[in-house]
């Protein structure tokens, strides 16, 4: 392994590794990604890999309209199939204060060009005629948003980044961070240590320990999130079926298997268990068939867990860490993480190299709990 480099990012996941290519891009030199297991081992190959734009706040509006613009071309520009299925989110509420969020939600949408519309529940079932409509009274629609396959797109990125000079250690473990007088002086791992004054932590479920490695308090906790997918059947819808409210997101992927989650954040417990529970099956199914009564019959083939890395606004933290120069943070992406990464890949690398952003991130900055500036972000699951 080798013992200096100029940029070390700590998780070979689709951020570690979407920093690593666009750094490499940029035309930085010895990089390096460090990988405890394999890639996209972590959160990013556990995960739904759903793209979409309809947001509540400015700020994600903005990351993932951008990010959609790179998914468009990603697989040209990285020569590999990202395998994207632009077949849009339809996402339907039941209550009438969801309504106005939604109401909300569209007009910034809108104001920044992203094709998202209010949809009455009759239109909800032009769009996805097996809908069971019972207690939805509306909805929204973007026909631009999508999914791709997060695996091949975390493998693209690795690959593109390697081609272009960085190295990928997998199976290499950070378990120390050196500091001196607010800077940092090198990363021991269970192979040796790498001299060097830069660290990326895209830790994703561990990059709150990582910090703590380099003596810093990240407020970020790691909880389960589970995931099923059913064997495949005939094509019976596209787009992804999400609710805030009634928690749920699921949608037929091209291969005829439905995949789909939810989220359970007041009965898990915070921490790094990816155990599956029957209890998760069973909710999902009920869930699923409620909306989609004709799934009844269907059979579930797998289920798995992965972690969400949640910050105190649901909001990802971006940035050098204020007392430890050279200490970037790509991390607390509270679940929405996959979507984001061509455009917060892109920024990491722009914020080390020039030191800023074409994009305006300064709000996502650690700083903010401190000085109560939380950003709020009112639509995850
Ligand atoms: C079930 C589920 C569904 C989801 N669905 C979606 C979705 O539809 N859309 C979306 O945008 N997001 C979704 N997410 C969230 C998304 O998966 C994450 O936000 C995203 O993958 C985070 O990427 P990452 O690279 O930061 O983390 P990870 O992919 O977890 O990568 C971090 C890597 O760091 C490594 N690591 C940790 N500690 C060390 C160490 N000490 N030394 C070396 N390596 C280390 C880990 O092994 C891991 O591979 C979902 C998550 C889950 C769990």
């Amino acid at each position: 392994m080798i013992k200096r480099a100029d940029i070390v990012i700590i998780g070979g996941g689709v951020q570690g590794c979407s920093i690593a290519y666009n750094l490499a891009k940029k035309g930085a030199k010895n990089i390096v990604i460090l990988e405890k297991n394999t890639c996209a081992s972590g959160s990013s190959g556990r995960c739904g890999a759903g793209i979409r734009q309809q947001f509540g706040t400015k700020m994600n509006c903005m990351l993932a309209r951008e990010s959609m613009k790179t998914f468009e071309t990603l697989s040209e520009e990285l020569d590999y199939d990202i395998e994207l299925n632009r077949a849009g989110y339809l996402i339907l509420a039941y209550t009438e204060k969801e309504i106005n969020q939604f109401k909300k939600n569209v007009l910034l949408e809108q104001s920044l060009d992203i094709d998202a519309k209010m949809v009455t529940p009759e239109e909800a079932k032009e769009i996805v005629s097996c809908l069971n409509l019972e207690g939805i009274i509306g909805g929204t629609f973007c026909s631009t948003d999508g999914n791709v396959n997060p695996l091949y797109t975390t493998f693209a990125y690795a690959e593109a980044a390697q081609r272009l000079g960085a190295k990928y250690y997998p199976f290499t473990e950070v378990t120390e961070i050196k500091t001196e007088d607010g800077r940092i002086l090198s990363v021991i791992t269970n192979k040796g240590e790498i001299l060097t004054s830069i660290v990326v932590d895209a830790a994703g479920g561990y990059s709150g320990p990582v910090g703590k490695m380099a003596g810093v308090d990240i407020p970020v906790y790691s909880q389960r999130h589970q995931i099923l997918v059913t064997e495949p059947i005939e094509p019976l819808w596209k787009p992804m079926l999400m609710s805030f409210s009634e928690n749920y997101y699921f949608q037929q992927l091209p291969d005829g298997g439905i995949l789909g989650g939810f989220g359970d954040p007041e009965h898990e417990i915070k921490g790094d268990n990816i155990n599956s529970t029957w209890q998760f099956s069973r909710t999902m199914a009920k869930k699923m068939v409620k909306l989609v009564p004709i799934l009844n019959e269907v059979h579930m083939v797998r289920q798995w867990a992965g972690l969400y890395n949640m910050s105190p606004d649901s909001q990802p933290i971006l940035g050098e860490h204020p007392k430890l120069k050279g200490f970037y943070m790509s991390l607390g992406f509270s679940g929405h993480g996959f979507m984001l990464a061509p455009t917060t890949g892109k920024l990491i690398a722009e914020l080390i190299l020039d030191g800023k952003t074409s994009i305006p991130i300064d709000k996502l900055d650690i700083g903010r709990f401190k000085r109560g500036e939380l950003i709020i972000e009112p639509s995850v699951v």
